[in-house]
């Protein structure tokens, strides 16, 4: 049995850790996470694990990120759970700061990143990645990492985090992993639980979408109204689905793209029921 990861829930105290670390010429690797962890989550904190001396995780559920108070108050928290995984997967220090230690009394900052938070998710969840970025910066702050992994799932924040961090000097090497899914194809989301078992049958049509954009991609279709359409198409087809936006963009600007010419990022995000879903992948 490894030792027990140290669970540390005050900024001050992470931050001389982590400087105790760097002190014994130990590099710092951090995965930020909302707990209710899985296998997505677990191949982040791998790499991570491969990649640092001291390994952190952080578990905390943001409310700054929540633009609908619904879905922070039924966000899934699995502690017990979550602290056997870190365990099993050698996680040296669990951060978990408490909301009043993150915002106390008074507290008045917030980090924008411009132009990439303007589309997508940006549109869709106003004030999301106001919540995000400032979260990230002061998960950043306390924890000092050398590098922190994100993954690939929620495509937009990774790259936002990667301009905040370029922009702001912040000196942290940002990683993008590739996406866990389920055997059928279902990017794996905390809010996965929230499906019924009907919903969770429909849900492969986010991936269905994104594989019928690859085909056409694959085909020779460089029309992106015609690609957007097949796979809105796909969404459209599935009862009780909702689409909130998809769209084919560049990977690095997230600009919209007209046609497909160099390299794409299809980007959707899908209502089922109460729960909403997001997924991308490329299309070429
Ligand atoms: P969350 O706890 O949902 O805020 O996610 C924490 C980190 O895990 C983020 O960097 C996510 O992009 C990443 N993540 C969530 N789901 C997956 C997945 N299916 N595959 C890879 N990374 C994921």
């Amino acid at each position: 049995m490894p030792d027990e990861p140290l669970v540390i829930r005050d900024p001050a105290a992470m931050t001389a850790a982590s400087r105790a670390a760097r002190a014994r010429g130990q590099r710092v690797g951090l995965v930020p996470t909302m707990g209710a962890l899985h296998a997505g989550h677990l191949s982040l904190v791998d790499y991570a694990r491969a990649n640092s001396d001291l390994l952190v995780v952080s578990v905390f559920v943001n409310p700054m990120q929540f633009n609908n108070q619904g879905d922070l108050d039924n966000y899934p928290v699995t502690w017990e759970a979550d602290f056997a995984l870190c365990a099993q997967h050698r996680v040296d220090v669990i951060y978990a700061p408490t909301v009043d230690a993150m915002y106390p009394e008074g507290f008045q900052s917030k980090v924008l990143v411009e132009g990439l938070t303007q589309e997508m998710e940006g549109e869709f969840r106003p004030g999301h990645f106001d919540g995000v970025t400032t979260v990230v910066l002061k998960l950043f702050a306390a924890v000092r990492p050398d590098m922190a992994a994100f993954g690939q799932k929620d495509y937009q924040q990774l790259k936002v985090v990667e301009r905040m961090s370029q922009d702001l000097d912040l000196g942290v090497k940002v990683i993008g992993r590739p996406t866990v899914r389920e055997p059928d194809g279902l990017a794996l989301s905390s809010r996965n639980v929230h499906l019924s078992p009907d919903e969770r049958q429909r849900a492969l049509c986010l991936r269905r979408a994104l594989d019928q954009a690859r085909e056409l991609a694959a085909g020779g279709e460089t029309e992106v109204a015609a690609i957007e359409a097949a796979a809105g198409e796909v969404i459209a087809q599935t009862e009780g689905a909702r689409l909130d936006y998809l769209a084919v963009v560049h990977p690095d600007s997230l600009e919209r793209l007209q046609r497909l010419q160099g390299p794409s990022r299809m980007c959707l995000a899908v209502w089922l029921g109460d729960t909403r879903l997001i997924d991308n992948d490329a299309l070429n």
